[in-house]
């Protein structure tokens, strides 16, 4: 069997066991991704659907190739630790340590992907009351909010990803993890909360269309935000 003909199986078969169990289950807060052996999540949108803002090719890839792979790696590294195929993914993440580099980069890649697919939407959505307030009392502005958080995207150096956050206390924060880490990783980050947003800025997630023109690609996240899931983590 030609391996794209695999990949296609293999997202028809993840696809089906998605639809049995939810993995991405509409819960308060972070949702889970349940546990190993852990799936390919089905988009809820077609690769087409976010152009032109972003391209149908890279979420092909995107999705196919690059999540998938961290979905298998994760796999693998976990078959070797029994002890930790029973945690659920966020557990998973807040055990790992720094040195932990197989978990770290596979776990965290699984999780950031997971949760950025359901970040975008081809559907025009807003932030609701609630959140506009939180935004407002915390930026002063919706367009102060975005200018910040362009900024920690354009900021990040190399690959990795920024976020919007609330900690403990429910209140909102911005910042960036390198590589696949996330605020999650108690262990590793300095700034730990519960991501309601994020964007990935690994070349991979734009270059085919944005080449090295990064604050462009953040520019056009925008148009695509998918502010029902903002404002649901936002509880
Ligand atoms: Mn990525």
């Amino acid at each position: 069997m030609e391996k794209r003909t695999f990949l296609k199986l293999s997202g028809i078969v993840a696809a089906g066991t998605i639809a049995g169990c939810s993995p991405l289950k509409k819960a308060a807060g972070v949702s889970t991704m349940g546990r190993f052996p852990y799936t390919l999540p089905a988009l809820s949108y077609g690769f087409t659907d976010l152009e032109p803002h972003i391209d149908a090719m890279t979420m092909e890839i995107h999705h196919d190739r690059h999540h998938n792979g961290y979905v298998n790696k994760l796999n693998n590294v976990l078959e070797g630790t029994p002890g930790m195929q029973t945690m659920n993914l966020e557990q998973l993440l807040a055990t790992i340590k720094p040195t932990d580099t197989a978990l770290r980069n596979n776990g965290g890649g699984h999780w950031n992907h997971s949760m950025f697919w359901t970040w975008l939407s081809p559907k025009k959505t807003q932030p609701n009351e609630r959140l506009t307030q939180a935004i407002n009392q915390k930026w002063g502005t919706m367009e102060a909010f975005q200018s910040e958080f362009a900024d920690a995207a354009k900021s990040v150096f190399g690959s990795g990803w920024a976020w919007l956050c609330k900690d403990a206390a429910g209140n909102l924060f911005i910042t960036s993890t390198p590589n696949q880490d996330n605020p999650l990783m108690t262990k590793i980050t300095d700034k730990p909360g519960t991501p309601i947003l994020g964007i990935d800025v690994w070349e991979h997630a734009y270059y085919l269309h944005y080449q090295n023109k990064r604050a462009d690609y953040i520019g056009a996240f925008w148009k695509v935000v998918n502010w029902n899931r903002v404002n649901e983590l936002f509880g």
